[in-house]
């Protein structure tokens, strides 16, 4: 497992600890907005959502087409459409994470 330093007395806790067992210091996790947070955030949640539509329109779809209904192959995306959908699915994890910014954990007492 992995682990994390409390950032009040560094000892080492597991990463996905709330509370610090040696200094009893509270881990939350906070919405982080700032402006290289957002950034950040929005190249990640962009290259997410086109990486996931290609795979999911040229590689989970057409094999489960291929697979379980032969008859819907007929409607299987172009690439000009399958550019187009992974630009506007880009385009929106981009929006969805410059609003979101990124979460950061912080340490209360
Ligand atoms: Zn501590």
């Amino acid at each position: 497992m992995s682990r994390k330093k409390c950032f009040h007395c560094q000892f080492s806790v597991p990463s996905n600890a709330s509370v610090c067992g040696h200094c009893g210091a509270e881990f939350r996790k906070v919405a982080d907005k700032s402006i290289t947070a957002r950034i950040s955030s929005a190249i990640g949640n962009g290259f997410m959502a086109g990486l996931i539509c290609i795979v999911v329109l040229e590689g989970i779809l057409p094999a489960v087409a291929k697979t379980y209904f032969p008859a819907l192959l007929k409607y299987e995306t172009t690439d000009e459409e399958t550019t187009l959908y992974t630009l506007f699915a880009a385009c929106a994890g981009a929006l969805y994470g410059l609003f979101k910014g990124e979460d950061k954990e912080i340490t209360r007492r």
